[in-house]
């Protein structure tokens, strides 16, 4: 049963329309949102001053934003191949003024660190543009399911060619606000790589590069315009490699020691597990080696473990219980058991005045749509067998406190540095993301209005930090007070020094064309 909030959303629709990214998380919709009740009137804060300045900035650069947003959705690249991608964002902010300080970062090929500074001993506020897209979702922008300019195989069913020019694009505007009004302080682009296998900021988080941010500012694209207190899973990535004998299954099986037999009670293990864990835990598992063919004893099975929960030490307690599991299995099955934690991400952790502050932006910035545009949402609500309702025409009230079952890269971040994260339009209400829809919106003028609608809110509040001492300090608060005893502690293993499963054209050395000239730091 679902559990509604006050403003009478469902919790599972609520996540699947969620705000916070986490993009293998948010697949689990089909459930329209009603829209809430406009947000009450009068008493609320008028809007931001600097939400009109970064309106102007935005329209000035709309050029450039349009570009990565159209670009970066016309070639869509997997995780951990976003050659083109990065190279678009890089071609865009060197144009516009910012310094490339690091390509190849965190020992991934396709992230980057753009910077820009003015004056000196200002704050640093970072951005968080993703550009990677995913696998089977490629579509032409048609509200339609048809194959897109590079057909079916690769789509932006994420939105991230919007999440990226957003962030990119509000980097810029705010560059020029601070031009302007002669800001001291730093703007820094992190280029978040693989966001949809294993994404760059937890490498980034491990190295220690957001721990002089003052703030990180970040959105998703969504089916609804929110912002609120959503609490994105911890989680661990591991393998588990299952060693045994082989031998004729048929003529002397008593000599071999099967790795898939232990691999099966290993997964029987965890199911057991189920009922005696949290009932917010969530334990996926995969085979992805069960032997060659019945007629020989495996000597080999491999399991692919995802273990999520409400926070870290969660997620620590049930990785350790696992691995008794495997070493049960073993010993159950005379076999060996090697146990590879290989990728782990924190919570997101929610910093209230972030919240409050980003609310404040996203209810000062239109949500306008065309006839033609509601028109194709409709369409598309058609096709996927949803409510015609349409596209979100008002910003959700504050959402309060709920867990979600999926995971963001951001969760590292918001450890470090006080993370401002909202969620705004591209894609009709109900509709899912990874889904076709999602990739045929965003390569229009709907996706278009949501990379320059979220470049102003970016701005704007990327503005307010910089020039406002008590909401930084009030945002770090938060996140003292929040994080508690809870150090941060990265779940990568420190010889772990990228991610695995990078293609081999992309870990070339040297001048890479792919970057435009721009050198590797290694
Ligand atoms: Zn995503």
């Amino acid at each position: 049963m679902a559990q509604k909030d006050r403003t009478g959303i469902d919790r599972r629709s609520l996540l699947a329309a969620s705000a916070a990214g986490g993009a293998t998380t948010l697949a689990s919709g089909g459930v329209v949102l009603a829209q809430a009740p406009a947000a009450p009137p009068a008493a609320a804060t008028p809007p931001p001053a600097s939400s009109a300045v970064a309106a102007r900035a935005v329209a000035d650069l709309r050029d450039p934003i349009l570009r990565i947003s159209r670009e970066v959705w016309a070639n869509p690249e997997r995780s951990l191949h976003e050659a083109k991608s990065s190279a678009i964002h890089i071609r865009e902010l060197q144009a516009a003024g910012f310094t490339i300080t690091s390509t190849g970062t965190s020992g991934t090929p396709t992230a980057f660190i753009a910077q820009w500074t003015q004056g000196t001993g200002g704050p640093i506020i970072g951005y968080l543009p993703e550009y990677d897209a995913l696998p089977g979702l490629g579509n032409a922008a048609e509200p339609r399911q048809t194959p897109g300019p590079t057909g079916a195989e690769v789509g932006h069913g994420c939105g991230h060619n919007m999440l990226g020019a957003g962030c990119t694009g509000g980097a810029m505007a705010l560059k020029r606000m601070m031009q302007q009004a002669g800001t001291a302080g730093t703007i820094r682009v992190y280029g978040c790589a693989s966001e949809e296998s294993q994404g760059v900021k937890v490498y980034m988080a491990r190295d220690g590069l957001f721990d002089d941010c003052d703030a990180c500012l970040a959105w998703h694209p969504a089916p609804i315009a929110g912002t609120g207190a959503i609490r994105m899973a911890a989680n661990n990535s591991q393998r588990i490699r299952f060693r045994g004998r082989t031998a004729h299954a048929g003529n002397n099986p008593w000599d071999g020691r099967s790795a898939l037999k232990a691999a099966e009670l290993f997964a029987h293990g965890i199911n057991l597990m189920r009922e005696h864990v949290q009932p917010t835990s969530r334990l996926h598992y995969i085979y992805e080696n069960a032997g060659v063919a019945p007629n020989i004893v495996p000597d080999f099975a491999q399991v692919w473990l995802t273990i999520r929960g409400v926070d870290r030490a969660q997620v620590v307690a049930m990785t350790e219980w696992a691995r008794q599991v495997a070493e049960g299995a073993a010993l159950a099955t005379q076999t060996k058991a090697e146990y590879d934690l290989y990728y782990g991400m924190y919570d997101l952790l929610p910093n209230d005045t972030l919240i409050a502050h980003m609310h404040r932006h996203l209810s000062a910035t239109p949500l306008e749509w065309t006839a033609e545009e509601q028109a194709f949402a409709r369409a598309c609500q058609k096709e996927m067998n949803l409510p015609e309702a349409g596209l979100a025409t008002r910003v959700l009230p504050q959402l309060g406190e709920i867990s979600a079952g999926g995971s963001t890269d951001v969760g590292d971040v918001s450890y470090i540095t006080p993370v401002g994260i909202f969620g705004w339009p591209t894609m009709p209400l109900g509709v899912s993301l990874h889904t076709w829809a999602v990739t045929a919106c965003g390569g229009m003028s709907i996706g278009d209005k949501g990379s320059l609608n979220t470049a102003r809110i970016l701005a704007g509040a990327g503005f307010d930090l910089m020039t406002d001492a008590a909401l930084r300090k009030a945002a770090k608060d938060d996140l003292v007070r929040r994080r508690g005893k809870t150090e941060f502690v990265s779940a990568l293993r420190p010889e772990q020094k990228r991610p695995q499963g990078i293609p081999a054209f992309l870990l070339k050395t040297g001048e890479d064309d792919a970057f435009s000239g721009v050198r590797s730091a290694g």
